[in-house]
């Protein structure tokens, strides 16, 4: 199971699927940028599923479906998202994690998933960066200041 997704453009309709909203906000702002076709729907538990099955049935062909799901949902939520049709092509799971966050690099405005830790460092300008709790609504993504390390002025 991935932990990162992969843009797949040019469908008619996007769906996701998520139990942490903000584990998908990377790939809703890319959706949003192209004015793709979105729905987003929350996934609260596995009791959930006969709601979700009729919800899935009545999709339009050409739908693509992204789960962004915690390991202990994905693979019940994957197999009721088959049996209301959706094949492989039409579909992908994700797992990010409750550790698993979208990161915005304040130095060269980058956003990118960090594993758990305080520093880390930015792979596209390679800024040393400390990422803080702040949500910026506009980015979405947690705010990654830049820091000095020990010993820099
Ligand atoms: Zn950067």
């Amino acid at each position: 199971m991935s932990k990162n997704w992969v843009w797949v453009p040019g469908r008619q309709k996007y769906l996701i699927l998520y139990h942490h909203s903000q584990d998908h906000q990377v790939l809703l702002t890319k959706l949003r940028r192209v004015k793709a076709d979105v729905e987003e729907v929350e996934v609260k538990d596995r009791d959930h599923q006969a709601a979700l099955l009729s919800y899935l049935s009545i999709q339009k062909m050409g739908t693509y479906l992204y789960g962004f799901l915690p390991e202990t949902m994905i693979h019940s939520i994957a197999y009721v998202v088959k049996e209301a049709g959706f094949t492989d092509d039409d579909m992908q799971m994700c797992a990010p994690g409750d550790k698993h966050r979208p990161v915005f690099c304040a130095h060269c405005h980058a956003v990118f998933f960090v594993e758990p830790g305080d520093e880390i460092t930015c792979p596209e300008c390679r800024c040393f960066l400390e990422v803080s709790d702040n949500w910026s609504v506009f980015h979405q993504a947690y705010l990654g200041s830049y820091s000095f390390k020990e010993g820099e002025t």
